[in-house]
């Protein structure tokens, strides 16, 4: 067991951490980033990144945070591979517990520990998860190679896997509770050209189902939420795509969530109702929840650490 001190703890290293890092470490904070779960965040899970400014084509989501994370560590930032599984910020330093009982204090702390997939609860989901079932298409997509797949949401997540999934599978049917979706305009232009994918309106998926021993989806139990009508549609695949859920759970009680339990920040900062404890990133943004906004709450995050440490 070792205690780790710094000036300014990171927690999580997606793009949000990784840029608090960055100017953490450039303004001689000498900052500690644990890794988390899911180290470099959910752009790891994701391939073709063209919205993040600085690059002529798109570039991959896991190179992409394998570049932040460097450019982290090069100027200043210990990197610790570490989930914390504790918090106490009632008293200073603020102190984190680790998986393997490390403790890490910090004067400051940016949390930005993002967010993760949401999965519907539908019988058979958890069962057939890994034989079938997804929430990561860039993760999984290439099991189902020549084979056929269904993706549940409508949001930008749901077409990207979707269009993602034409790579590998023969077809993809896209399987969405309303009749429009939310996705930009620009991914469902895509989507709706793409001659491997087809939609379902106004469905929701009520089971899945498939074989046992072994494990196998085999097809998903669709109701109609406007006829009331089910079916049962065949199916290899299973990708869920409906959003996401904030990585707060270790917070709750200790600093104030909204009803959705995402952190709550002052309108314009990344402050929380604890001096010195700042948030960053998707754990706090459930409207724009991109990589350069998190990197951009990241920066604010950091430079507000600076501002309350030198006071
Ligand atoms: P969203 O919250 O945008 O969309 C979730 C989708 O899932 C919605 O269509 C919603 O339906 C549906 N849904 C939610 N709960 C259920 C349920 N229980 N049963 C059935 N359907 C359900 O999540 P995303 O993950 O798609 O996107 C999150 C954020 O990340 C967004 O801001 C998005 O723009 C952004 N994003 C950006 C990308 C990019 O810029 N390249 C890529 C991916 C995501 P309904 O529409 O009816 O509410």
């Amino acid at each position: 067991m070792t205690t780790h001190h710094t000036k300014l703890l990171i927690l999580g290293s997606g793009a949000a951490g990784c840029t608090a890092a960055i100017y953490g470490a450039r303004a001689s904070l000498a900052p500690i980033m644990v890794h988390g779960m899911q180290p470099g965040g959910q752009l790891t899970i994701t391939t073709d990144v063209e919205n993040f400014p600085g690059f002529e084509h798109a570039v991959q989501g896991g190179w992409l945070m394998e570049q932040m994370e460097k450019q982290a560590a090069n100027v200043g930032t210990t990197i610790i591979h570490d989930t914390i599984v504790k918090v106490d910020f009632s008293q200073r330093p603020f102190t984190c517990i680790g998986d393997n009982g490390d403790i890490y204090t910090g004067d400051a702390v940016v949390i930005a520990t993002g967010a993760s997939a949401r999965w519907l609860g539908a019988p058979g989901e958890k069962k057939f998860q890994g034989f079938g079932v997804s929430a990561c298409a860039t993760c999984d997509g290439f099991f189902f190679r020549g084979k056929e797949v269904v993706v549940i949401g409508g949001g930008n997540s749901a077409v990207e896997e979707a269009l993602y999934l034409t790579n590998h599978a023969t077809k993809v049917t896209l399987i969405h509770r309303r009749d429009s979706l939310r996705a930009e305009k620009i991914g469902q232009d895509r989507l709706f050209k793409n001659p491997k994918v087809s939609v379902i309106w106004d469905s929701a998926v009520e089971e899945f189902i498939g074989t046992e021993n072994p494990d196998n989806l085999t097809a998903v139990r669709i109701k109609n939420l406007k006829t009331g009508a089910v079916i049962d549609y065949k199916t290899d695949g299973a990708f869920v795509a409906i959003g996401h859920t904030p990585n707060t759970e270790l917070f709750d009680g200790q600093i104030t969530l909204d009803a959705d339990k995402y952190i709550v920040t002052v309108p314009g900062f990344t402050k929380t109702n604890i001096p010195g404890v700042f948030a960053a990133g998707d754990v706090q943004d459930k409207i724009f929840r991109q990589a350069v906004t998190a990197a951009g709450t990241g920066c604010m995050a950091a430079l507000e650490a600076e501002k309350f440490l030198a006071h």
